[in-house]
């Protein structure tokens, strides 16, 4: 593998858990790029087409199945979510480290397919607090609401398989924690090139 390359870093967690907010902070970096992912989802209010996702249909999903263009994918409460293959290699290959805010399905296809991917879960502090920000966010009916909270007590044990488990209670010290997280990955020996010493 180029070791010139950037990281692969999956980050899951239940929705309401703050992934978003934690992303936004980490993209700061500068080194660390988002993969947009595709989705058969309606775009929410103030969701823009290829900026938050790439918004598509039912068909087109099915059909860039069939073309292999997806790193992975999978259902999520009666919606498909997918992460383009192309872009991601490209980013990787420019050197970026690339996150990918993906569901736990996806986050195990990528550790199959992607062995040197680093996986982080990130939780809420409490599932009161779950409950809280998601009905804060005020972007979905109380009954998808409660389809992602019971989605995220099925998602939750899963965390125990990732690489590491990031708290987000306070965001200051989530976005530390991921930062300690990306620069240990970049540390393996699969990122850090030696062969001058050898
Ligand atoms: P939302 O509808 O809230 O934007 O996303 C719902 C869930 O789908 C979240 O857990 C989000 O991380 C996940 N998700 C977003 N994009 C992808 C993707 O490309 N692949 C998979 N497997 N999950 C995704």
């Amino acid at each position: 593998m180029n070791k010139n390359k950037g990281l692969l870093i999956v980050l899951s967690g239940p929705s309401g858990s703050g992934k978003g907010t934690l992303v936004a902070e980490i993209l700061k970096r500068g080194d660390c790029a988002v993969s947009v992912s595709a989705t058969t989802r309606s775009p929410r209010e103030g969701e823009i087409d290829g900026v938050h996702y790439h918004f598509i249909s039912r068909e087109e999903f099915e059909q860039r199945i069939r073309e292999d263009g997806l790193l992975e994918y999978a259902q999520y409460c009666d919606n498909f979510y997918g992460t383009p293959r192309k872009e991601v290699e490209e980013m990787r290959a420019q050197g970026k480290h690339v996150i990918l805010e993906i569901e736990v399905q996806g986050a195990f296809q990528i550790r199959e397919r992607c062995p040197e991917a680093v996986l982080v879960f990130t939780t809420p502090p409490t599932l009161e607090e779950l409950n809280r920000r998601l009905h804060k966010r005020g972007t979905e009916t109380e009954e998808v609401i409660e389809k992602r909270i019971a989605r995220a007590k099925e998602e939750m044990p899963l965390a125990e398989q990732y690489d590491y488990i990031v708290l987000n209670d306070r965001l200051e010290d989530a976005v530390a924690d991921l930062n300690a997280v990306i620069r240990a990955a970049s540390l393996r020996p699969a990122y850090t090139d030696i062969s001058g010493l050898l």
